[in-house]
């Protein structure tokens, strides 16, 4: 799975805290770091419409159907996605879960079951199947890649909903990734969102 950030609004902490402080116009209270102040108290409170106003865009792949079918659920966030009409899936790459890369067995069952949906893929192409037609037999593993891009507020949402325990594996993954860069870039915006790494979960600090 890769999660490359392609952009994110500069200066991001710095205007959120400048439209905010149109709501007490306390504009003369802005200084080099207030906007750390600032945005803990917007989080603390749940005012996420001030976040609505910096962005970030990344580019998501080498993850499951499964999971981008699950992702464009958030319908706040915009996509686009690799699309099996116009690409030749014949040599589609798929993804593995852990639980059964680990099991011998059901490694080999899996492994035998998608080189066979391959040759049928390619078998329905050679009889003149169209793309859109013979997409129809790949599965879920198929190997996707999309352009997300959300606000910060529904940046947090989703990475709140996905990262729970009670998310999936592959979808709680890429929303720790995509928190470890936005922590990074917006430490104010994320920083009640914690990673517990062993687990593969995220969970909420009271601020
Ligand atoms: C653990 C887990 C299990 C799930 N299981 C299933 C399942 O079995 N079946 C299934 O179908 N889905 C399932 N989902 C998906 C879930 O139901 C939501 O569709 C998905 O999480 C998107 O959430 P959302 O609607 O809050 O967010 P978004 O679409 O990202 O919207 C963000 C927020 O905007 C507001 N909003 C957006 N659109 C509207 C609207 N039309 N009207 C009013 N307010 C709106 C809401 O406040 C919403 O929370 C699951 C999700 C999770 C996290």
């Amino acid at each position: 799975m890769k999660v490359k950030l392609l952009s994110i609004t500069p200066n991001a902490e710095k205007i959120i805290e400048n439209a905010g402080r149109t709501s007490y116009q306390s504009y003369e209270k802005q200084t080099a770091n207030s906007y750390k102040g600032f945005i803990k108290m917007l989080v603390k409170r749940g005012h996420g419409s001030v976040l609505e106003h910096a962005y970030a865009s990344f580019r998501i792949s080498g993850v499951s159907r499964a999971l981008t079918h699950q992702l464009v659920r958030h319908r706040m966030a915009s996509f686009t996605q690799k699309s099996q009409r116009y690409v030749n899936e014949s040599n589609f790459n798929y993804i593995e879960p852990d639980d059964i890369k680990n099991d011998k067995n059901a490694h080999e069952l899996y492994t035998n079951f998608m080189e066979n949906i391959r040759t049928h893929y390619k078998q329905l192409r050679d009889l003149g199947i169209k793309k859109e037609d013979a997409r129809f037999i790949l599965p879920n593993a198929t190997e996707s890649e999309l352009v997300l891009t959300a606000n910060f507020r529904e940046l947090r949402h989703m990475i709140q909903l996905r990262g729970e325990k009670a998310a999936q594996w592959e979808i709680r993954r890429l929303v720790i990734k995509m928190l470890k860069i936005l922590k990074e870039k917006v430490p104010s915006v994320f920083q009640d969102m914690e990673i517990d790494e062993e687990n593969e979960v995220i969970t909420i600090k009271k601020l």
